[in-house]
């Protein structure tokens, strides 16, 4: 896993948007394809299952 991944939100605080990359993870802003950039294949843990998600975001975070 690389270090340069950026701290995302825990998925309890997102909605169902961010979670499927509707939305970026950090502001909601909604995405389209053209201006998401994909963070990757990350694990959460929900109740007692360990889920994988794909989070997206927006241009404006590092
Ligand atoms: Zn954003």
């Amino acid at each position: 896993m690389s270090s340069t991944l950026p701290a995302l939100p825990a998925v309890g605080t997102l909605s169902e948007d961010q979670i499927r990359g509707a939305a970026c993870v950090h502001c909601g802003i909604v995405l389209d394809n053209a201006t998401a950039v994909d963070l990757g294949e990350r694990l959460a843990r929900i109740a007692d299952l360990t889920v994988r998600w794909w989070p997206r975001a927006c241009r404006q975070h590092p």
